[in-house]
């Protein structure tokens, strides 16, 4: 079967892990122009906090799995991108369900439910220069790949792409979400750490589950 099976899940996310931690200055220097410099800063916490929660833990499910990384997030993570990733890892763990695998349609469903966790939490909407700008045409090329009958690799690569093209789109876009927006006219011009953030989840998963 082409399942996503518990332990691909699991790679994903310390692949994702792994990146943020290659990458946590970039992050940084990237919200040192638009924010407080503490987006890298932010992230690296919180994902060496998860992969330290996954080590040596034996998870029943889906749902448990991301259960623990979303909270796992939000009580390490101070700024705005804690709840914010934490939303989206608990929305997608309640979405898989309560079985150790995933098919590809799931899967899409999953990402789809938690990008509504993202908007249902920060109300973020396209071209707000968030990172909603980078994981919302990522699910879209994802679902649009899956429905029309593409195989996971290569629906996930298509949908790294779209993270990667959704994360440049934010450079010229005036900030309406978050600390950024405080900045007004002053955040065009500057790449938005968060769909930064957003295109390394969606590199994680095209590396560790395709
Ligand atoms: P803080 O701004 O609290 O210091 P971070 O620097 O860790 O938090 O995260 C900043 C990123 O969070 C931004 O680059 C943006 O992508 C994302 N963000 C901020 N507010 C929102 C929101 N309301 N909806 C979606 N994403 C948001
Ligand atoms: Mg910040
Ligand atoms: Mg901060």
């Amino acid at each position: 079967s082409n399942a996503i099976t518990l332990s691909a899940l699991t790679a994903w996310v310390r692949e994702f892990g792994a990146l943020i931690d290659t990458h946590k200055d970039e992050l940084t220097q990237l919200d040192s122009a638009i924010g407080d410099a503490d987006h890298g800063i932010n992230m690296d916490r919180g994902m060496a906090a998860v992969l330290a929660a996954l080590d040596g833990e034996e998870f029943p499910s889906n749902a448990a799995l991301f259960k623990k990384i979303g909270m796992t997030l939000v009580s390490s993570v101070g700024g705005a991108s804690g709840p914010l990733y934490g939303t989206f890892f608990l929305r997608f763990g309640a979405a898989c369900g309560d079985a150790a695998e995933v098919d590809p349609e799931g899967f899409a469903k999953a990402m789809r439910a938690g990008l509504d966790g993202v908007v249902a939490r920060g109300k973020a909407e396209a071209g707000d220069k968030t990172m909603y700008d980078a994981l919302a045409p990522a699910v879209d090329a994802l679902d649009d790949a899956i429905a029309s009958g593409s195989e996971l690799r290569a629906a996930l690569r298509a949908a790294a792409g779209a993270a990667e093209s959704g994360r440049d789109a934010t450079t010229p876009m005036l900030a309406r979400k978050g600390r950024a927006s405080y900045l007004g006219e002053r955040s065009v011009g500057h790449q938005d750490p968060g769909a930064t953030s957003a295109a390394l989840l969606m590199r994680a998963a095209a590396s560790a589950l395709g």
